[in-house]
């Protein structure tokens, strides 16, 4: 592999950089471009000094990456993560480039982060380092530049925040330079559900596609947050039945399947799954070994690894994370026979909605709910059948042909365009 910038030179990096090369590789992607696409366009690293309620300051990193420009201005979430890195948040903004590629939309990657720990932060930090770090990227966002969302860690109180902190410098409000936000400010309707839906759209066709009922058919998720708890509620009301749940703290286990909508408010009030009485405690490493129909990994990123990918017990992967599986893994799941969903099409619901969140913010006119779940599971489930379709024809698996797809558009558009000067 070509030499990484040491800057970048991060697991998740490698990770995506091989998953990227690989497909470059299977259509012999002009050099050029692949040269392009292997590294961000741009890349800003920020430190925030923070006031902390006991009169402390402490001094925050953060950055802001966008990984391509060629297709419309960039688009991607804000984590906020104890282990956020520059390596880490350009290899997402990355990821963010093939995933709206891959589902036709007209943007680029992009990601941001800080380096934090949210849950120990109080609101009144949370918002002092949200608005401060808003104020540094401020150069680098805007509706037709760069539009942030919610990603991990940060959720539509931050993207009211930083919504609020843009539109106080511009001195009128500016809906559309944030997507995820609350509907009372311009935000969708349907947004909040949308990645976990289009979790559960994807896991319903490759059902069909693998001729796998849905009744009798179990599932395991990795991650309690926006993305897995609502895709286990979805699973349960289309008759998937959920043995097994995790959050960062611990799994729980059902064999006669889980009672997601008294998880979701038993973790409302905890902040925890810990101490749920009517299941079977379990570590997240047991949670791997369950043996289910469906995983769906939907925390952080390199989570299926050479070591675990062994002893899954699943049929099918959907990966509701980014990156949750390692390029290593990813070879033993294939040899395994294990159907994966990439995360690109399998997580892309997020994205999809937040585009019409955008749409709306910039016509001032607002969509129904009904139209808005119609227009994702359309735009999502065809871009399903067209990477499965590409996939069968040519024999490669999911991902391979998730990522051909996408790269194959933005070559195109590089090429149309050109280099300048
Ligand atoms: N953070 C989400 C993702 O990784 C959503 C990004 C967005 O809506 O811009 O896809």
């Amino acid at each position: 592999m070509e030499s990484i910038p040491p800057e970048l030179n991060t697991p998740t990096y490698i990770d995506v950089l091989e998953q990227f090369d690989a497909a470059a590789d299977w259509f012999c992607l002009d050099r050029n471009i692949w040269k392009r696409l292997r590294l961000p366009q741009r890349a800003l690293c920020v430190t925030m000094p923070i006031r902390m309620d006991n009169g402390d300051v402490h001094v925050f990193q953060g950055f802001r990456v966008q990984h391509d420009t060629s297709l419309g201005p960039t688009k991607g979430g804000v984590r906020y993560h104890p282990g956020v890195n520059l390596g880490e948040v350009a290899a997402l903004a990355m990821n963010m480039t093939w995933k709206c590629a891959l589902v036709g939309l007209p943007y680029g990657g992009a990601k941001g982060g800080i380096r934090c720990n949210p849950k120990n932060l109080s609101r009144r930090e949370l918002q002092r380092l949200t608005r401060r770090y808003t104020a540094e990227i401020l150069p680098l966002i805007g509706p037709d530049h760069d539009i942030p969302a919610p990603d991990v860690g940060t959720n539509e109180q931050v993207m009211a925040w930083m919504m609020d902190t843009y539109s106080q410098q511009r001195g009128y409000a500016v809906p559309g330079v944030v997507t995820g936000k609350p509907i009372c400010i311009g935000g969708s309707l349907g947004r909040e559900e949308a990645t976990g839906r289009g979790v559960v759209y994807i896991t319903l066709e490759t059902l069909r596609h693998l001729g796998i009922k849905a009744e009798g058919s179990t599932a395991v998720v990795q991650g309690f947050g926006n993305v897995g708890s609502i895709a286990a509620r979805f699973l349960i009301s289309n008759g998937i039945k959920v043995v097994g749940v995790s959050d960062s703290t611990c799994g729980v286990y059902n064999s006669n399947g889980l009672d997601i909508s008294a998880l979701i408010s038993y973790k409302k009030s905890k902040h925890t799954l810990e101490g749920y009485s009517n299941a079977e405690m379990i570590t997240n490493e047991e949670l791997f070994g369950l043996e289910c129909t469906i995983l769906v990994p939907a925390a952080l990123s390199g989570q299926i690894t050479e070591e675990n990918a062994g002893r899954l017990k699943c049929r099918i992967i959907v990966e509701g994370a980014n990156s949750p599986t390692t390029s290593g893994a990813d070879e033993i799941l294939r040899e395994r026979g294990v159907f994966v969903i990439p995360d690109i099409l399998a997580n892309s619901g997020g994205v999809i909605v937040s585009y019409f969140e955008w749409v709306q913010d910039l016509q001032k006119y607002f969509w129904k709910e009904k139209e808005i779940n119609e227009r994702l599971q359309e735009v999502i489930i065809t871009a399903f059948n067209e990477v499965l379709k590409f996939s069968i024809s040519e024999n490669i698996d999911m991902r391979k042909a998730s990522m051909v797809k996408a790269i194959k558009r933005l070559a195109d558009a590089h090429l149309a365009r050109g280099l300048y000067p």
